[in-house]
């Protein structure tokens, strides 16, 4: 008999995980490895989100906090909404969770019936289909490419609608490809959905700050879908706090208490000092967010100028979030010391043992043609990586 649930039998690991825990282990038998498989900023927290976190300590915040968080840290996040994003949320349709992950989590199983249908437009960040098994719903893609910088139009969405169309999900700036959708570009989406009225978003907005664009719109600032949109945004890329877990949902009345439920549930609130941080974080600024915005963009630009050189390697000059998704495909079939690599997440393997450098392949987000590559390294380290992985792959025939 199967100990195990096909629940989890279904389930993949994820695939970015897996590549930073191949990439540790090199490393830790010697060999120089240069990590850009994570999607983590390289960045320490800034100075007073630490010392907020120490206060709470001292001052006792070390009891279960109420599973949506701290009132004043859901107030904080709905002052964020109004100041930043120009969207009224009042605090209690906001729920503070374990990371965005969670809180991506809690929407789909708060949302999604076995056998309804989530559209996802690919590439996309590689847990959104695998939280859509647990729902027991069915991904539907939608595709789009790097000739059209990953975007989808408005007829490629109508078109993947169906009367079992429960959630309509997308990061905007995306990861894994770093494109923006731009005012105009989602208003021709919320067009389509105002035809569709019972079809949900999920707008995953945790990359906005880390944006070359002038501005980063949210789709929950269109009136006519506002209430049917859950924004998922945390503070893992803009304040650097990735293993701090702090993400939140924000959503219409109804959704927030059914996360709450459901979290109340599994995991309670998260951390307390955690929260006591993230009120700091929420209410100081984004000084040290636009000091970080500025150096991924140095490294964006250069980056894109070693990658576009290297023949073969097709890639588009991404607009946000710090990945890049060069299209590989033209190494498909090549081969190098007996060995022959047929797919991006061979080559990413292949880059790993050759090059030394971890990257994760296209598969895990829904795009078998490309390989990920995170430039939340140093300068040095970029361009050391990117003569490496030029080198390698000039070796396959
Ligand atoms: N959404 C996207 C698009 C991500 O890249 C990540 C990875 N950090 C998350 C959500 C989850 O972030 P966290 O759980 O660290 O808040
Ligand atoms: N979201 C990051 C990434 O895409 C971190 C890894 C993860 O949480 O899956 O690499």
């Amino acid at each position: 008999m199967n100990a195990l649930s096909d629940r989890i039998n279904n389930l993949s690991e994820s695939a970015t995980i897996k590549m930073a825990k191949l990439g540790r282990e090199l490393s830790a038998k010697g060999v120089d490895v240069i990590s850009l498989s994570f999607g983590e900023p390289d960045f320490h927290t800034p100075e007073h989100i630490k010392t907020a976190a120490k206060e709470a300590m001292d001052q006792n915040y070390t009891y279960y906090t109420p599973v949506a968080g701290y009132p004043e840290l859901r107030k904080a996040i709905a002052n964020k909404l109004k100041v930043e994003n120009g969207l009224d949320y009042d605090a209690s349709q906001i729920v503070v969770s374990t990371g965005a992950k969670q809180a991506i989590a809690n929407a789909l199983l708060c949302l999604v019936n076995p056998g309804e249908e989530v559209i996802i437009p690919t590439p996309y960040w590689v847990s959104y289909s695998e939280v859509v098994k647990l729902t027991e719903g069915t991904s539907v893609f939608i595709n789009s490419t790097v000739e059209n910088n990953f975007k989808i139009t408005p007829e490629q969405l109508e078109a993947a609608i169906t009367p079992k169309t429960k959630l309509f999900m997308f990061s905007s700036p995306c990861n894994p490809t770093g494109s923006v959708y731009s005012e105009e570009e989602l208003a021709g989406l919320v067009k389509v959905f105002e035809k569709y009225p019972n079809i949900y978003i999920l707008s995953d907005e945790i990359y906005e700050h880390i944006n070359f664009v002038e501005k980063c719109v949210s789709i929950a600032s269109f009136p006519s879908v506002k209430d049917r949109v859950v924004i998922i945004n945390g503070f893992s890329k803009a304040y650097a706090m990735t293993g701090w877990r702090i993400g939140y949902s924000a959503s219409n009345k109804e959704i927030a208490a059914a996360c709450d439920k459901l979290q109340g549930q599994i995991t309670s609130g998260t951390c307390s000092i955690t929260q006591r941080a993230g009120i700091a974080a929420a209410e100081g600024g984004l000084e040290s967010v636009h000091e970080m915005r500025t150096a991924f963009r140095k490294r964006r630009d250069i980056v894109y100028d070693l990658l576009k050189n290297i023949d073969g390697v097709k890639v588009n000059l991404p607009e946000g979030a710090f990945y890049f998704f060069p299209d590989v495909t033209s190494f498909f079939g090549k081969s190098y010391n007996g060995k022959t690599y047929n797919d991006a997440d061979e080559l990413s393997i292949f880059l790993l043992e050759e090059a030394h450098v971890a990257t994760v392949g296209g598969d895990s987000f829904g795009d078998p043609k490309s390989i990920r590559i995170s430039y939340a390294a140093s300068e040095e380290k970029l361009i050391e990586a990117m003569s490496r992985i030029k080198n390698a792959l000039a070796k396959l025939q």
